[in-house]
C-alpha cells in the first residue's frame, strides 16, 4: 500500500502544520493588498492560516503575515481580513 500523500502547510498564526484542506490561503494582490483566499486559486505569493479568527489575529499581530507576504499590513487590510474570516466562518460553508 502507498502512502496516500497529503498537501501539509503550515499555519503563520499557530505554526502547526495542517492539511492544507483545513487551512485558508492569504494572497498577495499586484497592489499589496493581502486578501482572503477561500478557494486556493488566485496567484500571487500566499500564506495560509487555520480558519480560526486566532490564528489571523496572531499571524498578524506577530507579523508573521507581513513576513510571509513580504507586505506591509495597514489598519485597512487587518480590518478586511479579520471581517473576511468572520464571514467566512459565520456561514460555515465549505468552500470545496
Ligand atoms: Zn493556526
Amino acid at each position: 500500500m502507498k502512502p496516500k500523500k497529503i498537501p501539509m502547510r503550515m499555519c503563520v498564526g499557530c505554526r502547526e502544520m495542517k492539511e492544507k484542506r483545513e487551512l485558508i490561503r492569504i494572497v498577495r494582490t499586484p497592489e499589496g493588498d493581502a486578501v482572503l483566499d477561500p478557494t486556493g486559486k488566485k496567484s500571487g505569493r500566499g500564506a495560509y492560516v487555520c480558519r480560526r479568527a486566532e490564528c489571523l489575529q496572531r499571524a498578524i499581530r506577530q507579523r508573521q503575515l507581513e513576513r510571509q507576504l513580504e507586505i506591509t499590513l495597514t489598519p485597512e487590510i487587518t480590518e478586511a481580513l479579520t471581517a473576511e474570516m468572520e464571514r467566512l466562518n459565520a456561514d460555515g460553508s465549505d468552500p470545496e
